[in-house]
């Protein structure tokens, strides 16, 4: 255990009231907050703190830490916005390449393909002859190279488990590249090259260590994929699990009764600093692809259907959780696949009880007026990760995405502000590595709705922007609260974590364009410091 540490000359902020505390001192000590006056016993660490600002340690609602280090250690396509900027990092990385190994990449934004399909021909002849493997921002496609498929014996459509998966074909029935949802694409990762268990430890490790730098005391990660278990153990056993991780495994259509009665006895397993707790489940795809339910087809005549293909299967399954106490995150997008997943959870309620089950719904990104209503009463949570909106769309709806929708439901995206004003829990985060996973600048973006990257671009939908209080709160005591941990964390209380993030500046105060240049100053995660520029 570490000696106290003590913080002086410190200013005390409090994301429930959103006033400082009456105290400039704060006592860690066995890894909860033990005090505000400064009676810590010898050995114990003071810090001065110059009267920077303290927070309740800020935790990310939605993440994906290993499979997100595995991801991104390939070329990073995120900042291309044109095909020909994707032609040349990729002939780049195709010059540096050995002959016959693998090219990974990830990041690609579907925009840059403009009015062309999104297809290995559009790339064009870099990628010939080469095994490519490159995942689309979503992280639920991929495109892959003609010698991709070729490798991974894929020269035709196939039928799927997962509603929505799919092996793009053109009429004559040729592959095109494009893979559709996480049943099609491991159709390629399967013969494509991984990185063994070390690599995959030190990859984590470091984007972990960035997190921690970055003011982030904790996660609640999204998926158990491969090895992530076994890394996250491996690194808490070596001192190099900076962040706190709520883990929740994947449930997919046609799990087996047996799995998932394994998947409730695992429920609480971990170790000190990661735990498996709650269900990942899909209920569509995305918007991007094709692949999301939404009531009325988009304007391809697409996003027509659940990724269960029967989801009656999917509401018996939510009953079962719900019955076991599992806390269920459900991925839904379009209108039909939100307002599945509520039914859903009314059922489960009305059948076994409303009990201490917290159960949620991610990403949430076109609802009509009545679906919003319905998350306060229900008790569901609804997770958002503004920045898919501010960086991955456009205000004119001159995007993808919004060309897709309509402007109707275009215009009706992302509605953070009026699930907040209708009484939900609105938990934020960044779904990284889809998006940046910086905290700050996840708030900001909440705040301003700008691209990070261009803050002189109109703001998308402003009417959905949170206050500088809904923003921290949805870092703060909303993760806290769907993890049903509001007596222990989110707030700098006694007998609280001794979680903590320090900033620089007031983030309420701090202009919205401002905020994600605030300066993280120091990170405390379990009473230990994680992260230090003080
Ligand atoms: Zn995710």
């Amino acid at each position: 255990m570490h000696p106290d540490l003590v913080l002086t000359n410190a200013r005390l902020l409090d994301p429930g009231s959103g006033a400082f505390l009456p105290h400039d001192t704060l006592v860690l000590r066995a890894g909860r907050i033990a005090g505000f006056e400064a009676d810590a016993g010898a050995g114990a660490e003071v810090l001065d703190l110059g009267g920077a600002v303290v927070v309740p340690g800020l935790t990310d609602g939605h993440l994906h830490p290993v499979s997100g280090a595995e991801r991104t250690a390939g070329v990073d396509l995120s900042r291309c916005t044109d095909l020909e900027g994707v032609r040349a990092v990729l002939a780049a990385a195709v010059r540096e390449l050995p002959a016959g190994q693998w090219l990974r990449g990830w990041g690609l934004d579907p925009n840059v393909f403009g009015d062309r399909p999104v297809s290995a021909d559009s790339v064009g002849p870099v990628l010939d002859g080469v095994p490519a493997a490159i995942d689309l921002f979503d992280a639920h496609s991929m495109l892959a190279s003609r010698r991709a498929l070729e490798l991974a014996g894929i020269d035709g459509p196939r039928r799927f488990e997962q509603g929505s998966a799919e092996v793009v074909c053109d009429p004559a029935g040729r592959p095109t590249g494009l893979l559709l949802e996480d049943a099609a694409c491991e159709l390629v990762e399967a013969v494509a090259p991984r990185p063994d268990f070390e690599e995959l430890c030190r990859a984590t490790a470091e984007v972990l260590r960035r997190m921690a730098a970055a003011g982030l005391t904790g996660g609640h990660a999204m998926d158990a994929n491969g090895e992530s278990l076994a890394v996250y153990a491996a690194l808490e056993e070596r001192g190099q699990l900076p962040l706190r991780l709520r883990i929740a495994p994947w449930v997919q259509p046609g799990t087996s009764p047996a799995d998932l009665a394994e998947l409730v006895r695992r429920q609480g397993e971990g170790g000190r600093r990661w735990r498996i707790a709650g269900a990942k489940l899909f209920m569509d795809g995305t918007i991007d692809n094709g692949t999301a339910w939404l009531e009325r087809p988009d304007c391809h005549g697409e996003s027509t259907g659940a990724f269960w293909p029967d989801p009656a299967e999917y509401t018996r399954v939510i009953g079962e959780l719900h019955r076991a106490g599992v806390p269920t995150a459900t991925h839904a997008i379009g209108d039909a696949a939100v307002r599945h997943v509520l039914d859903a959870v009314e059922e489960a309620v009305a059948a076994h009880g409303k009990g201490a089950v917290r159960h949620r719904v991610e990403h949430i990104e076109t609802v009509p007026d009545d679906t919003v209503a319905r998350f306060a009463a229900l008790g569901v949570a609804a997770s958002m990760q503004p920045t898919h909106c501010t960086e991955y769309t456009r205000a004119d709806h001159t995007d993808n995405w919004s060309r897709r929708l309509g402007e109707e439901r275009a215009n009706r995206a992302f509605r953070c502000r009026d699930l907040a004003a209708a009484g939900a829990r609105v938990v934020l985060g960044s779904d990284w590595p889809i998006a940046p996973f910086e905290p700050l600048g996840v708030m900001a973006g909440a705040r301003h709705r700008r691209p990070g990257r261009d803050l002189r671009q109109p703001p998308h939908l402003p009417g959905q922007a949170l206050t500088p209080l809904q923003a921290l709160a949805g870092y703060t005591l909303a993760p806290a609260w769907v993890a049903g941990e509001e007596d222990r964390a989110g707030r700098p209380a006694i007998g609280h974590r001794a979680d903590l993030t320090v900033l620089g500046q007031d983030p309420l105060t701090v202009p919205d364009t401002e905020l994600a240049d605030v300066p993280v100053l120091l990170t405390v995660s379990d009473g230990e410091v994680t992260h230090r520029a003080v």
